[in-house]
C-alpha cells in the first residue's frame, strides 16, 4: 500500500505586480468651492452643490440653467460664468426659494413647474408635493444636513431666503 504523498499547501508567493501609481490623476473629485452653505432661518444650515444651487443641470452633452433657459456647452468655465453673470443672478433672484417648503428649497419656475434645488432636478409642480415626500429626495435632504455638519467652511455663504428687494 501506498502512502498517499502528503498535500502540500501550495504557496503561491503572487508576485505582486506594482502598477506604477500614477503621479498625477485626473481632478473628478468635485472641489470643496463647489459648494455652497445655505443658512436656512432659524440657523439651520444645508449644503448643497454650486450647480444645484444654480440651477445648472448636465443634459446629456450640455448644461442648462433651468432659470434663463440657457444651455451652454459642456464646459466648467463657461460653466462658471454663467452663475456669475449678472443676467443669471438676476433672474435667480427672481426665482426665491419658497418659504412654505422651507428647508426643501423649491424655487418655483412657472406655475406648472417647480425646481429642486436639494435634488437638482425639475419637477412638474402637480407632483411637487409627491415629490418631497420621496425617498430619493429625503435622502438627498438628509446628504444636506450631514453635509453641513462635517463641513469645512471655505464655502461659500449663500442665503436661503434672501430679503426681497425693496421696491
Ligand atoms: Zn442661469
Ligand atoms: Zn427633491
Amino acid at each position: 500500500m501506498s502512502v498517499p504523498a502528503l498535500r502540500q499547501p501550495k504557496t503561491i508567493n503572487k508576485v505582486e505586480n506594482k502598477k506604477p501609481t500614477p503621479s498625477q490623476k485626473p481632478c473628478v473629485v468635485p472641489d470643496t468651492k463647489d459648494f455652497l452653505i445655505i443658512t436656512l432661518k432659524g440657523g439651520r444650515k444645508l449644503v448643497v452643490s454650486s450647480d444645484a444651487y444654480h440651477g445648472i443641470l448636465t443634459a446629456g452633452e450640455l448644461y442648462k440653467c433651468v432659470f434663463c433657459e440657457k444651455e451652454m456647452v459642456l464646459d466648467l468655465l463657461c460653466k462658471e460664468r454663467h452663475k456669475t453673470s449678472q443676467n443669471h443672478r438676476k433672474i435667480l433672484e427672481n426665482h426665491p426659494h419658497v418659504e412654505d417648503y422651507k428647508e426643501n428649497l423649491i424655487r418655483k419656475l412657472t406655475s406648472a413647474s417647480h425646481y429642486c434645488t436639494i435634488c437638482n432636478v425639475v419637477v412638474s409642480s402637480q407632483y411637487l408635493f409627491k415629490h418631497l415626500e420621496t425617498e430619493s429626495h429625503i435622502k438627498e435632504l438628509q446628504q444636506a444636513c450631514l453635509r453641513a455638519e462635517s463641513y469645512k467652511p471655505n464655502a461659500l455663504q449663500a442665503e436661503a431666503f434672501p430679503p426681497l428687494p425693496k421696491k
